[in-house]
């Protein structure tokens, strides 16, 4: 019997079966919680039988994003957070406690740069920047509390191609954690838990989401320390929302093919700079077998007038991010290292004529000409 007038009957009159209707897909489980038809049913959760109790702990699409990345990347365990800066926060937790001290390096992402100085200091965990270009000064500022080295694959904005194998090493002789940021080489191009990195996050912002309509983050690494850093993503209400959770699946799936082609259209952008203008070029040579990233940085010198050039740019857009299937330009001084004192930004080298490139899936040639037909418009 099913007592149903008017009130009930306008809440109850969906019930999800998902054995009936089988998608090809998996739905958005666009639930906060899952229910249960007995007491003895739901103890099954804690008893570790049944997957889903509160959306907030975990869900079907957010499982699939930490696992299929995590695939990727060769690694046990992998889940997702609500950004790129969460699964940071969350992972450093994971591998750092008040008292303890990390090793970050001086050209770091600059979200990063303030989550670790402006929060993380504050509650108590001690944060060295170095020079990581010198490995000796990665040595010089491990300290007796030291329990992490934190470091990117690829740098923004010059594309420094991290010596994940040197750091390793390091880490290895002082028993500490490694922790690398992916976001740029993706695993198509670089996997650091294979050369023995603890945890590897990325922003899924990026290219994992690779259409710029996702914010989303993930870490992949052993199982005790995604385990650890699980319980403060839960903890700290820092889940990804389960529709972000399927956008990025989606993004994932074409991870390959996205990359693949963005990459080779980078590569020849960048020789094209390299034999056809007076820019200075930034491009990694030393990535992976398999490409090198489909970022290109620029530096147009005293030869361009940067603000012409930022104007000429026809359909390639001004755009604060990186990594979707367009091709889009930033202007990293008054972004990204907007509030990075002079000296450094000086000695990394980052210019008013930096541009970062982010080099999408168009035809090559309708990039490259677009940029020439820029670069003749700048010419001073
Ligand atoms: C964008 C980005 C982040 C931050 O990610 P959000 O998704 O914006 O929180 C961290 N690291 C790198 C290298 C990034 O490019």
């Amino acid at each position: 019997m099913s007592f149903q007038h008017f009130n009930t009957k306008a809440v109850h009159f969906s019930s999800y079966d998902g054995g009936k209707n089988i998608s090809k897909t998996k739905p958005i489980y666009q639930t906060s919680a899952f229910s249960f038809k007995s007491l003895e049913d739901m103890e099954q959760f804690f008893q570790g039988e049944k997957d889903y109790l509160y959306s907030r702990y975990n869900n079907p699409n957010t499982d699939d994003l930490g696992y299929g990345t995590a695939q990727l990347e060769g690694a046990p365990a992998g889940i997702a957070t609500s950004s790129g800066m969460s699964a940071i926060l969350t992972g450093v937790l994971a591998a750092a406690a008040p008292g303890d001290h990390i090793v970050v390096p001086l050209d770091l992402y600059g979200g990063t740069y303030q989550l670790f100085q402006q929060e993380l200091q504050e509650w108590g965990i001690e944060v060295t920047v170095a020079d990581f270009r010198d490995p000796s000064n990665i040595e010089a500022a491990i300290e007796s509390n030291t329990t992490l080295l934190y470091a990117e694959s690829v740098t923004n904005p010059l594309l420094r191609v991290e010596n994940i194998e040197e750091l390793i090493t390091i880490a290895r002789r002082h028993s500490l954690y490694v922790m690398i940021d992916n976001t740029f080489a993706t695993p198509c191009f670089c996997q650091p838990y294979s050369l023995g990195a603890d945890i590897v996050v990325h922003s899924a912002t990026k290219y994992i989401g690779g259409h710029s309509d996702v914010t989303a983050g993930i870490l992949t690494g052993h199982r005790d320390m995604i385990q650890k850093a699980k319980q403060r993503v839960i903890n700290l209400g820092a889940n990804l929302s389960p529709f972000e959770a399927w956008l990025a699946c989606r993004g994932l799936k074409t991870l390959s093919v996205r990359m693949a082609k963005q990459a080779e259209n980078a590569a020849a952008l960048a020789e094209w700079f390299q034999q056809k203008s007076n820019a200075l070029v930034y491009y990694p040579e030393t990535l992976s077998e398999q490409g090198n990233g489909a970022m290109v940085t620029i530096d147009l010198g005293e030869h361009y007038d940067v603000s012409r050039f930022f104007q000429s740019l026809d359909w390639i857009k001004i755009v604060p991010t990186l990594a979707g299937v367009e091709t889009t330009v930033s202007y990293p001084l008054n972004t990204s290292h907007r509030t990075v004192p002079d000296a450094i930004r000086n000695d990394l080298g980052i210019t008013e004529g930096t541009v970062r490139i982010s080099v999408g899936i168009e035809d090559a040639r309708d990039i490259i000409d677009t940029f020439r037909h820029a670069l003749h418009q700048a010419k001073k």
